[in-house]
């Protein structure tokens, strides 16, 4: 059976230093979307993962 629509929720996970950076381009930050479910993790996620604008491992947080 099938789970409960709206448990499993689809989230954005963006560059933080992108998005603190003003100096750069607003183009480039490193996004990536990822699923979460949402009675497990109630907190905003945040995952080091590499991003190319910087070109290094950056933490990238949950975005609405
Ligand atoms: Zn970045």
């Amino acid at each position: 059976m099938a789970a409960k629509k709206g448990v499993r929720i689809v989230i954005t996970l963006e560059c933080t230093e992108c998005r603190t950076n003003t100096e750069k381009r607003s183009s480039g930050v490193s996004r990536y979307t990822t699923s979460k479910n949402r009675r497990n993790t109630t907190a905003r996620m945040e995952i080091k993962k590499f991003c190319p604008h910087c070109n290094t491992h950056t933490i990238h947080k949950e975005i609405k």
